[in-house]
């Protein structure tokens, strides 16, 4: 349900109603936009009597909201949420790109791919140190000495580091990721989920291969049921009959989620293409959808990576992307408010 207040409400009237509707046992969530004030409620809200809220002077109107996600909801909080790590923005108008190898392989790696994606335009340095991959015999990430050599590309290039956790036990080495990200095959791992709930650091979500998007909302939702209301959102793909490419990228996932939710929506055509050839065009594509941001692998060698090569691109490549998709973006611009 959401209390959406008169401009300027009596403030001792706005006391009251919250201290009200806390006696209810409804916790309150308040977002304050330029021109309206909306009390978001979670908890049983069939206990609240909406005509006399709707009643009170300082009230304007009283909605029900149908969909499960609450604190992800566009309804509850209608201006853009904007992630901030490590002095960049994400969301809300600022378009954001992630890049970095599937995998850390080599200090020398690491850092030299760090420093070229900076150079082309990146934001923030991705990179998996803990991966999950199909087959128990193929590489499967360097672990906590993954995140160690992660640290050290932070700490020369200065950009913010985004790495996959894939369980409780690895939380320890998190400490100084500013980003983590969950897998898509970890999408509803809701103990996870929960316990990333308590951080309050951003968390990525990618949707499971399977899954819905009021799915991926309601894992963005469980997150942010524990106080962390810094969630992303991540389309990678979706498995389909379609076999030609990895997965089937579902653009139409960003004006949904958008419109749905108020949580900054980033696509990864790495892995929803499978390959390098296509990056471009749908990297294109998810701006032109809307996206706030995308999440692109990038080798110094591709053929020669331990993980993903057939769909890295080289810095090169990823120099002229952003160049290109910074040409379009001032033609990107939709509002959901
Ligand atoms: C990744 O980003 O390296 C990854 C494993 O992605 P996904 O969970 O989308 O497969
Ligand atoms: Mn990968």
């Amino acid at each position: 349900m959401v209390v959406i207040l008169k401009e300027n409400p009596n403030e001792k009237q706005l006391e009251n109603l919250k201290n009200w509707l806390t006696s209810l046992g409804l916790e309150i969530h308040i977002s304050n936009g330029a021109h309206q004030t909306i009390l978001g409620l979670v908890g049983d809200t069939s206990v609240v009597d909406i005509d006399l809220i709707k009643a009170l002077d300082i009230v304007e109107e009283v909605k029900r909201i149908q969909e499960p996600f609450k604190n992800a909801n566009r309804k509850f909080h209608p201006q853009d949420t904007v992630i901030e790590v490590g002095g960049v923005k994400l969301g809300g108008g600022n378009f954001q790109f992630i890049a970095g190898p599937c995998s850390v392989e080599t200090e020398e790696q690491i850092c030299y791919v760090a420093q070229a994606v900076k150079e082309a335009g990146a934001g923030i340095l991705r990179g998996g140190a803990f991966k999950p991959r199909t087959s128990p015999y193929s590489f499967q990430g360097l672990g906590a000495d993954g995140i160690r050599l992660l640290l050290e590309a932070k700490e020369k290039t200065g950009l913010p580091i985004i790495t996959e956790i894939m369980d409780l036990g690895q939380l320890k080495y998190f400490d100084d990721v500013d980003i983590i990200q969950v897998g898509a095959r970890n999408m509803q791992n809701f103990e996870l989920l929960k316990e990333l709930g308590h951080l309050r650091k951003p968390v990525l979500i990618k949707r499971g291969m399977s899954a819905t998007l009021q799915e991926l909302l309601m894992s963005a939702e469980y997150v942010m049921a524990g106080g962390n209301d810094q969630v992303i959102l991540c389309e990678r793909g979706i498995r389909t009959f379609e076999t030609y490419t990895r997965n089937t990228l579902d653009l139409s996932a960003v004006p949904v989620l958008k419109s749905m939710s108020h949580l900054p929506v980033v696509i990864d055509p790495s892995h929803a293409t499978g390959k390098s050839t296509l990056v471009r065009s749908m990297a294109l594509a998810a701006a032109a959808a809307g996206a706030d941001g995308l999440m692109i692998e990038v080798h110094n060698d591709p053929q020669h990576a331990w993980c993903d090569g057939p769909q890295s691109i080289t810095p090169e490549a990823f120099a002229a992307l952003v160049k290109d998709v910074k040409s379009i973006l001032p033609f990107c611009r939709y509002s959901y408010e």
